[in-house]
């Protein structure tokens, strides 16, 4: 009976703990709402026009340049003059590499650094046609919607940007600071779009107070413990590394198999990596986001988020659950592409893999390379490093003018909407400027939800003309804010 007694006094006390540290939280930066300015509302309907255009523009991307048709991007670059005349006889305006895009607009103030607002022209491509009710190339206006590929991701980005911009130039705005935009060509390939850029501007010498790219968004009800939309901007991206395994077995005649074959040997293999999980991670990013969820929910989230010294475990236990939200905890890894005999009755005398793997927070290639030896425990299978790795990014901070600058302009944009930093599990062209910049984020200005996400590299993409206003307004109150 006192034993019991006892427990219950010490989770009593333990609940109060974690009561009073969840109220100190709530007092944390990340909980303050920075107050929201009133703007003009921008009405969408031309940037819809603008970005309809852009769509139609076919700039597909493909891992083999020698596939990607050019004349689509040129097609593009004109629309873009035709429609931002202001824009392209008032900024200096470049084309790098193949068809990546620079504009610098100048500042009047030398001593500020420069901004840089980034973007990507290029898109996946349709995949399956018959399922889209709007083409993807033809770049419908209907139901309040822009149709078709790059709609969200991310042609909106430098259409608002350049919006902004053209409207800016024509009510006679004259920045303090230089802005420049920076749309690279092949971000959805991993091309060296952003790269040529990125290795310009540290050639001249330019370093960025701030990098601006795609990213988080502003999501509809994140999650129903919250009662205001969350913008989530990103504050650092996963590294990757493809690993390939590969198994030499002499092989033959599949009717006198010598059984296991060097197929049969690299399924067991994969099948042993799959069920396997590397170990959890909190990086800085995650942290910040617990932290500022927790500040902006109540009850059993709150104490969950805010108390991370104590309820790591359960959190971890629960994300590890939904694949979408251990990707944001562990680094992962996935077989993605395979290779044997090319004829039925071949037994293959080599079965290649590649296990494509998403790295986070200190994981090193060579320590997920030595994890999935480990984990396989077969010397026949040969694990090796195929291409280029990278780590994960650099983590920006938040605790500066920018980020702060950035969750004003989210909130005063979009109501009732707090902006939270988190982390990108997938690549984005951002992590190639971490040399000409330490403040770099990740962000779309738009209103999204699950279904609308769902559609991104899938059939049926689609921006509201709302949100083409959205974007609007929010690059007006960004570079009124940091160039004005
Ligand atoms: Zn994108």
């Amino acid at each position: 009976m006192i034993v019991i007694l006892l427990i219950v006094l010490v989770l009593a006390i333990l609940v109060a703990a974690m009561f009073i540290v969840s109220g100190a939280k709530k007092k944390a930066a990340l909980a303050r709402k920075p107050a929201a300015e009133a703007l003009p509302e921008e009405d969408g309907k031309e940037v819809a026009d603008t970005l309809a255009g852009a769509v139609r523009c076919r700039t597909v991307s493909h891992s083999d340049q020698s596939k990607v048709d050019w004349i689509e991007f040129e097609k593009l670059h004109k629309f873009l003059e035709e429609r931002f005349p202001l824009v392209h006889s008032s900024l200096e305006h470049e084309v790098i590499g193949k068809a990546s895009l620079v504009y610098c607009w100048k500042g009047s103030d030398p001593s500020l650094e420069p901004i840089l607002l980034t973007a990507h022209q290029d898109v996946v491509p349709e995949e399956e046609l018959s399922r889209w009710e709007h083409g993807p190339f033809d770049g419908d206006i209907a139901d309040g919607f822009v149709w078709g590929r790059g709609a969200f991701d991310v042609k909106i980005q430098f259409v608002a940007i350049l919006s902004a911009a053209e409207k800016l130039l024509k009510e006679g705005f004259a920045p303090k600071r230089t802005v420049y935009f920076g749309f690279g060509c092949n971000e959805e390939v991993s091309g060296d779009g952003a790269v040529l850029i990125a290795s310009e501007f540290k050639r001249r010498g330019i370093h960025f107070h701030m990098v601006l790219d795609e990213g988080g968004a502003v999501m509809d009800r994140l999650m129903k413990q919250i009662h205001s939309h969350v913008a989530v901007v990103g504050v650092a991206e996963k590294g990757h590394l493809n690993l390939k395994l590969s198994v030499k077995k002499h092989g033959g005649h599949s009717s006198t198999p010598d059984n296991p074959t060097s197929l049969g040997i690299l399924g067991r293999a994969l099948a042993r990596v799959e069920v396997a999980q590397m170990p959890c991670h909190l990086v800085k990013p995650m942290e910040w986001f617990f932290e500022a969820v927790g500040s902006n929910t109540s009850g059993l989230f709150s104490l969950l988020f805010s108390n991370l010294w104590l309820t790591r475990p359960l959190v971890f236990s629960a994300f590890r659950k939904n694949p979408q939200y251990a990707a944001f905890i562990r680094t992962t890894h996935a077989a993605t592409m395979c290779s044997a005999a090319d004829a039925p009755n071949v037994v293959p005398d080599v079965s290649e893999a590649i296990v494509n793997c998403r790295l986070i927070g200190s994981d090193t290639p060579e320590d997920v390379r030595r994890w999935v030896e480990k984990t396989i425990r077969d010397k026949r299978v040969k694990v090796e490093e195929a291409g280029e790795s990278m780590l994960q990014s650099p983590v920006s901070p938040i605790d500066c003018e920018q980020f702060d600058g950035l969750r004003a302009i989210i909130g005063s944009v979009f109501k009732d909407t707090i902006a939270v930093p988190y982390f990108m599990s997938g690549g984005s062209d951002a992590r190639h400027y971490s040399s000409v910049s330490e403040n770099i984020y990740r962000f779309t200005p738009a209103m999204m939800n699950f279904d609308e996400l769902g559609r991104m590299h899938n059939y049926n993409e689609r921006l509201s003309v709302d949100n083409c206003g959205k974007a609007l307004e929010f690059y007006l109150a960004l570079l009124a804010r940091f160039a004005g």
